[in-house]
C-alpha cells in the first residue's frame, strides 16, 4: 500500500438506488480503519462545486446499512459539465486537501470523473450504483438485487387482484435501454409475457400469445413489460391496443416506478456494497485510479471506467428461453 491517501472524499451521484448507503458507511469505516479522514460531499457533484462537505467518523455511518436513498442525498449537476465548474470543484478538493475520491453513480457519473481526471490528474474510483445492472465489468451493480425484489413483491400483490377479477394486467418495471429487472422479476412473479427493449416480439405475437393463454385455461394474465420496451410507445398504449384487439380480457395497467428505487437494501446489497467499498479505497490506497470495482463471478474485479461506460451490458438470453419455456 501507498502512504499517499490521507484524506478521502465519497459521493453519490445520478440517480439513487438502495444500498447507497451502505457502500457509503463502508468506505467511511475503511478509511477509518486505515486512519485515513474521509469527508462527504452531498449532493454528487453539486457538492463538489458548492463545497458542501462534512467530516465522516466510524461512528458518523452507525444506523445506515439499512436504510435505502443515500444520505448524502444525490443530483444531477449540470455545472460539472463545464471546464469552469470542474475548476471550481478542483480548487474546493484542494483546498480541503482531499487526494482522492470515491464516486458511487452509474455511467453519466463515471463519465465525470474520468473528465475531471483527464484534466487534473485527480484520482477517482468508481462503485456502480443503480438498479438498472446496466454497467460492463460487474455482475451486478448496487441496488439491483433490492429493485429485483422489491419488483417481484410488488407483482405478486398485482396477481391477487388480477386473479380475483380475471384481469389482464400490464405491468411496467424501470429498465430504459436494459430488460434485467423485466426478465428476472418476470420469471420470478411467473408472468405470462414478458417485454424487454432488447427484443422486439411485436404485438401480434403477444396478443395471439394473449389469447392463446384465454383459450388454454387462464383466467387471469400478468405481462411485465421493460420501461424501453419497443412494441408499443408506452404501456398505456399497449393496454389500448390489446383492449381493441382482445375483448374478452379486462385489461388494467400498473406502472411501479419510482418504489422500484428505494426501500431497505437486500442482504445482497449490504454485502456487495460493503466488499465495494473496502475495494475502492484499498485500490485508491495503492496508487489506482479511474477504475469502477465491481464483482465478476463473485471475486472482486477493477474495470477501467472507460470500458465500464461503453455500451450496456448484454440480456442473458438463456433467460428469455427459460421465460419461454415458463410461459408455456
Ligand atoms: P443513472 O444511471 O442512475 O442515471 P448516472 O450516474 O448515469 O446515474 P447521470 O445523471 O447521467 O447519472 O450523471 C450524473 C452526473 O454526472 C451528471 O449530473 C453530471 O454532473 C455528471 N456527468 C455526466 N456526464 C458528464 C460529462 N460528460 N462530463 C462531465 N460530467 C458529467
Amino acid at each position: 500500500m501507498i502512504d499517499k491517501m490521507k484524506k478521502i472524499a465519497v459521493l453519490t451521484s445520478g440517480g439513487d438506488a438502495p444500498g447507497m448507503n451502505a457502500a457509503i458507511r463502508s468506505v467511511v469505516r475503511t478509511c477509518a480503519y486505515y486512519k485515513i479522514d474521509c469527508v462527504g460531499v452531498y449532493r454528487g457533484y453539486d457538492g463538489l462545486l458548492d463545497a458542501d462537505f462534512v467530516a465522516l467518523d466510524a461512528r458518523s455511518v452507525r444506523g445506515v446499512i439499512n436504510k435505502g436513498g443515500t444520505f448524502l442525498k444525490s443530483a444531477r449537476c449540470k455545472r460539472f459539465m463545464t471546464p469552469e465548474g470542474r475548476k471550481i470543484a478542483y480548487d474546493n478538493l484542494t483546498k480541503a486537501g482531499i487526494d482522492g475520491i470515491v464516486l458511487i453513480g452509474g455511467d453519466g457519473t463515471f463519465t465525470g470523473g474520468l473528465v475531471f481526471n483527464s484534466e487534473y490528474g485527480f484520482p477517482v474510483m468508481g462503485i456502480p450504483g443503480t438498479i438498472d445492472n446496466d454497467i460492463n465489468g460487474t455482475d451486478r451493480t448496487l441496488g439491483y438485487d433490492t429493485a429485483l425484489n422489491t419488483a417481484v413483491e410488488a407483482i405478486d400483490k398485482i396477481r391477487d387482484t388480477a386473479h380475483s377479477h380475471d384481469r389482464l394486467f400490464f405491468v411496467e418495471v424501470m429498465g430504459r435501454d436494459v430488460g434485467h429487472i423485466a426478465i428476472n422479476a418476470g420469471i420470478g412473479a411467473g408472468a405470462e409475457e414478458i417485454l424487454v427493449p432488447e427484443e422486439d416480439m411485436g404485438i401480434d405475437r403477444l396478443v395471439e400469445s394473449l389469447e392463446r393463454s384465454k383459450k388454454s385455461g387462464k383466467t387471469s394474465s400478468i405481462v411485465v413489460v421493460a420501461e424501453g420496451d419497443k412494441i408499443g410507445k408506452s404501456v398505456f398504449e399497449l393496454k389500448d391496443y390489446v383492449d381493441e384487439n382482445l375483448e374478452e380480457y379486462d385489461v388494467r395497467v400498473s406502472v411501479l416506478g419510482h418504489m422500484q428505487r428505494g426501500g431497505s437494501p437486500t442482504c445482497y446489497d449490504r454485502v456487495l456494497a460493503s466488499r465495494m467499498g473496502v475495494k475502492a479505497v484499498e485500490s485508491l490506497m495503492e496508487g489506482k485510479s479511474n477504475y469502477m470495482v465491481g464483482t465478476i463471478h463473485d471475486k472482486m474485479s477493477l474495470t477501467p471506467l472507460e470500458e465500464a461506460i461503453k455500451g450496456k451490458t448484454k440480456l442473458n438470453k438463456e433467460l428469455i428461453r427459460v421465460s419461454d419455456i415458463m410461459t408455456t
